[in-house]
């Protein structure tokens, strides 16, 4: 059975395109190489998913209904896990437009072209970021808490999505997942977020800018954990007309200046700290509390920080070192 993964030559849907092949499946791919962040991060990507016979790249924009339909439908897919999207808590500040077509039309359009296609599962990408601003007070976030209330345009979007797909599975009864992922970080990662950038800077020896004067923590999860929990939901889908949300995150939340001290260990080098109040759109934490997915797959995440951040300085010394034709 063939599975199509949309940013297939993102971070995440590399990851699991990967895994699907390396697991004997057929993969589709479909990614439009958008220039975000360095695209040639995302061919390399898809270089290495074409050493696999089993994988097909599409170059497309999701947001093309009747191309997303018609890959559906001739192919005869029954699951397919979106993870295209405009990515990115600040970009969407002075670029909303980017997110009105990738999240929303883009989704819009997956959804579509799943309820023609007669797909039986669609997984998506959700974001810990729908949860809004809340203090670490001991416990996780719950899919189930009631105050789910996005603070950025890009998690404004995530939540949208999260409510058109509720409307689609009840309408029209299609099993789908909605998941929650939290800061995923690890090799082949991007360069946007904060412990890449970091260590871009780190290295040249620039300052590094620490927002929320260091004070803020995020639920780091590797991005194997990540990939663990998206296959483990896709292999048990909500029955007819169910829609259900997962979080996937590692549950041990690190603060900011943690993850800093990890990093200068892993890179044997001190960053230079100047410190800048919270962003716009930027939350104080992130916790995932990840119950609900461990009950239904047995979810446990296996690589912490202090372990999955070597793991990503290793890849990016080979990276940096010119293997995607980079000086
Ligand atoms: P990424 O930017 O590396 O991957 C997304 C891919 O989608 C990119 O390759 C991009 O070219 C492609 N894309 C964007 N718009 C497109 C369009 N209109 N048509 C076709 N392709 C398009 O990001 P990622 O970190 O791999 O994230 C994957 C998903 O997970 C996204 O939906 C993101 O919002 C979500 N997410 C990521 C994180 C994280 O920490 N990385 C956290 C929460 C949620």
């Amino acid at each position: 059975m063939t599975v199509v993964v949309t940013g297939a030559a993102g971070f995440i849907g590399m990851h699991v395109a990967e895994r699907l092949l390396n697991e004997g499946q057929a993969v589709i791919g479909i990614d439009s190489f958008n220039a975000y962040y360095d695209p040639a991060l995302k061919r390399l990507r898809a270089r290495r998913l074409a050493t696999h016979g089993g994988f097909r790249m599409i170059e497309a924009d999701i947001a093309d209904p009747a191309l997303m339909s018609a890959i559906v439908r001739d192919h005869g897919i029954r699951q397919v896990i979106h993870l295209a999207a405009q990515a990115g808590v600040r970009y969407s500040i002075d670029n909303p437009f980017a997110y009105e077509r990738s999240n929303l039309a883009g989704h819009l359009s997956i959804l579509e072209a799943c309820r023609h296609g007669g797909v039986e599962h669609l997984v998506y990408a959700s974001s810990s970021s729908v949860y809004g601003d809340r203090p670490l007070d001991g416990r996780g976030f719950r899919e189930d808490d009631p105050a789910v209330s996005p603070v950025s345009l890009y998690a404004a979007t995530k939540r949208s999505c999260e409510l058109l797909s509720h409307s689609y599975a009840s309408l029209y009864g299609f099993p789908q997942s909605g998941l929650r992922f939290f800061t995923v970080y690890g090799p082949m990662g991007r360069p946007d977020m904060a412990y890449f950038g970091f260590t871009e800077k780190i290295m040249r020896g620039d300052p590094i800018e620490v927002y929320g004067e260091g004070r803020m923590a995020r639920d780091f999860t590797y991005v194997d954990d990540i990939v663990d929990g998206i296959l483990g939901v896709l292999v048990n889908p909500p029955t007819a007309g169910g829609h259900e949300i997962y979080n996937i995150g590692d549950s041990r939340p690190v603060g900011l200046m943690e993850m800093i001290d990890l990093l200068e260990k892993a890179l044997g080098r001190e960053a230079i700290k100047i410190m800048r109040p919270m962003q716009p759109g930027d939350v104080t934490a992130t916790y995932a509390d990840i119950s609900k997915l461990h009950a239904l797959t047995g979810y446990q995440p296996k690589v912490e920080l202090a372990d999955g951040l070597p793991r990503f300085v290793d890849w990016w010394r080979t990276w940096n070192g010119g293997a995607a034709g980079r000086p």
